[in-house]
């Protein structure tokens, strides 16, 4: 459970304001929706950077039997072309060392995929392959991947990228799509644990109270920020009312990306379909850090 902080966030510095003018230079980059895919099987496990237009290789673990712990006295010097030979409780043996060994494999691809993917809000991760051997590794992932994983359960292991990208590319966009439809009619449909509106969730997000924040493509304007509190709303006073400061102009939707990494909030970002219901809620809503509603006011 992440710690609940109550206190609101010290925005006193002004890195706030620089990261927001990094952030804004390279939206254009930033919204290419980008995916990440992991093809699994008894071999190998291969993670990729997946979007409309291609999938990308960026990390390859092999399964190697490690044979150097096992006792001879039981089992003798074993191969895979060995077990061809061996009788029932032997084969019973050796296969049941091969799962735990693929269980711990299993275990360091999550590991793995949790540390190269940490940073990136607002990505999938799909695990391609035989489900025995994906939810093995769904079960190991970390918490904030829970509600970010989906199974594919298509044998493509053999294929390179552009193939898989091919086999990939309706699957990955339908599961997308319907998990997104599946966040909204959450978010909406749950009045107790959540928060929805611009206004209302920008001042939750801000003191630190938002888990996830679930957000539309369509979701643009301005907000004001004051240089003295760090404080961010809509209201179009030009000066603080807390600190008397002169307030500055932000983008929004980069504000509420930069609030959502500082509070360590997950980010999920809707398009199409999905987004309508919630556009007509303001575009903005999100998941309270074990709080209701009514506990906050
Ligand atoms: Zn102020």
């Amino acid at each position: 459970m992440p710690k609940v902080r109550d206190d609101g966030t010290d925005f006193s510095d002004i890195g706030l304001m620089q990261t927001l003018r990094r952030r804004q230079s390279r939206s254009t980059a930033d919204r290419t929706q980008i995916d990440y895919v992991l093809v699994l099987d008894r071999k190998r496990a291969r993670l990729f950077r997946f979007t409309c237009d291609e999938m990308r290789q960026f990390f390859e673990q092999e399964f190697a039997v490690d044979f150097s712990q096992w006792k001879k006295k039981s089992l003798g010097h074993v191969t895979s072309e060995r077990t061809e030979t061996m009788r029932g409780s032997q084969r019973d043996a050796y296969e049941h060392r091969i799962e735990v060994q693929y269980r711990r494999f299993c275990d360091e691809v999550a590991k793995k995929i949790a540390g190269l993917c940490v940073d990136l809000n607002s990505s999938m991760l799909f695990l391609v392959g035989d489900k025995r051997l994906t939810s093995e590794v769904q079960e190991k992932m970390p918490a904030p991947f829970y509600d970010r994983v989906m199974l594919v359960p298509l044998d493509l292991a053999g294929l390179p990228a552009p193939e898989l990208h091919q086999h990939l590319q309706h699957a990955i966009l339908e599961s997308r799509e319907k998990c997104e439809n599946d966040l909204v009619r959450r978010l909406l449909s749950d009045s107790q644990h959540t928060v929805i509106g611009i206004d209302e969730t920008l001042a939750q997000i801000q003191k630190g109270r938002v888990r996830t924040i679930l957000l539309t493509d369509n979701l643009h304007g301005d907000i004001r920020e004051c240089p003295g509190c760090g404080l961010m709303s809509r209201s179009a006073d030009p000066v603080c009312p807390d600190c008397r400061k002169q307030r500055r102009l932000l983008d929004l939707r980069a504000a509420i990306l930069e609030l959502a990494r500082i509070n360590k909030a997950g980010v999920h970002i809707v398009s199409g379909a999905a987004s309508n219901q919630l556009d007509e809620a303001g575009g903005l809503g999100g998941w309270l850090r074990g709080r209701t509603q009514a506990q906050l006011r």
